[in-house]
């Protein structure tokens, strides 16, 4: 609770601090001078605040800061559009990053071990303390039971129930917990945190790219469903397609409302089925359409078939805002479409209801925030295993 008030709020004081988490301030000033010993927070100094701000002249006070690099997480985005293997530090911000190339998707061990050693070799390269990563983020298109660290199925990476195997894999790797959560539940994590919906209870974020898909925060927490299954917005009935949904049925939103559905409209795919073998083809395909004058059109009615799912939604839900995310959600025109469409059919008014947004932070960058959100800010931060740690007590910085 400290430590994520420490980081909602730079330069809180230790009474405030005390006051917003409801501890005396003798408690908190106890729990603030662990996490000063931990070199995970550290405390400008009267003066420091001043300059920066010039007000508060009065009451001489020191302000609580995260220490950037005390703390990192790292994260893997499963993907077909970009791998990306990631650092950030404990402020999220991201500090390295790079794409594998090739990654056998077809299989999970094989995937996992190339990402783990694309991982392991960024750790190495950007000199950064392994002893001072709090974890690893995994988000993937798939349905997870995180506290298994299991995959319980990908129906876009044809993966069955992986029993666990992929994070094992990892972890034989590079030892660290292990958070895997769906891509549409990490951004709606990371968005909740440490992007544009920072001060929202109630939220939802909807992840367009090949397929569609989404992730629910009611009353500040995610909704997750019966083992993992919510948010599958992808599989919402819609108009009959001439092309078949990975459960089978012609009438899925994954068919008109997504790249899947948009290439189908540009011709470009000689098949009917979703294909699995295929998805680096789709996710270069789409790409290329976003940045197709003469793809907008098709794009635009991508966006219009979106629009009735966000109503029902929004009626279901009620959330005070919904954020569109992904390749394909955060297009311009795609996201123009869905709203108009919205105004025009579906009486939406902004002032009236849900506030309609972009994403603030990209899919590759979710994966190492989720870690920091599970790992860090969070009751399973392992403080015992960053509290020995002499040199950072003294403000000595890492890498
Ligand atoms: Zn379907």
């Amino acid at each position: 609770m400290i430590l994520s008030r420490v980081q909602a709020e730079p330069g809180i004081s230790r009474a405030e601090l005390a006051r917003m988490c409801g501890f005396s301030e003798m408690a908190a000033t106890r729990i603030v001078r662990e996490l000063l010993a931990a070199g995970i927070i550290q405390e400008s100094s009267a003066t420091d605040k001043a300059k920066e701000k010039k007000k508060h002249v009065g009451r001489p006070k020191t302000g609580l800061h995260i220490v950037k690099d005390g703390l990192f997480a790292v994260g893997i985005t499963v993907s077909a559009y970009h791998s990306e293997v990631s650092i950030c530090d404990a402020d999220g911000k991201l500090c390295a990053s790079s794409r594998p190339e090739n990654v056998p998707l077809g299989d999970v061990v094989d995937a996992a071990r190339v990402y783990a050693e694309a991982l392991r070799d960024l750790i190495e390269v950007s000199e950064i303390d392994v002893n001072r990563i709090v974890g690893i983020g995994v988000a993937l298109s798939g349905r997870t039971l995180p506290d298994r660290a299991e995959i319980v199925t990908s129906d876009y990476f044809g993966w069955a129930n992986d029993g666990g195997q992929f994070c094992r894999e990892i972890q034989k790797i590079i030892d660290l917990p292990i958070e895997i959560e769906n891509i549409s539940n990490a951004l709606a994590i990371a968005e909740m945190r440490f992007g544009g919906a920072r001060d929202v209870a109630d939220f939802t974020l909807i992840h367009a790219a090949t397929f569609v898909g989404a992730g629910v925060v009611s009353d500040n927490r995610l909704v997750r469903g019966d083992s993992g299954i919510s948010g599958l917005l992808g599989h919402f009935r819609a108009e009959e397609r001439p092309l078949t949904c990975v459960c089978g049925r012609h009438d899925c939103l994954n068919l008109s409302a997504t790249g899947f559905g948009l290439l189908s409209q540009l011709g470009k795919l000689e098949h009917r089925a979703f294909d699995t073998s295929k998805l680096s083809f789709y996710a270069a395909s789409l790409l290329d359409a976003l940045d197709d004058p003469d793809a907008a059109e098709f794009v635009a009615e991508a966006g219009e078939k979106l629009a009735p799912a966000l109503d029902s939604t929004a009626k279901l839900l009620g959330p005070k805002m919904i954020i569109l995310s992904g390749y394909l959600g955060t297009n311009e025109t795609y996201f123009a479409s869905v709203k108009g469409t919205l105004e025009r059919h579906f009486d939406y008014d902004p002032q009236g209801s849900f506030q309609l947004v972009k994403g603030t932070i990209s899919s590759v960058d979710a994966a190492a925030l989720l870690a920091l959100h599970a790992f860090c800010y969070s009751d399973r931060l392992d403080y015992d295993r960053f509290a020995d740690a002499p040199e950072q007590a003294h403000g000595v910085t890492h890498g």
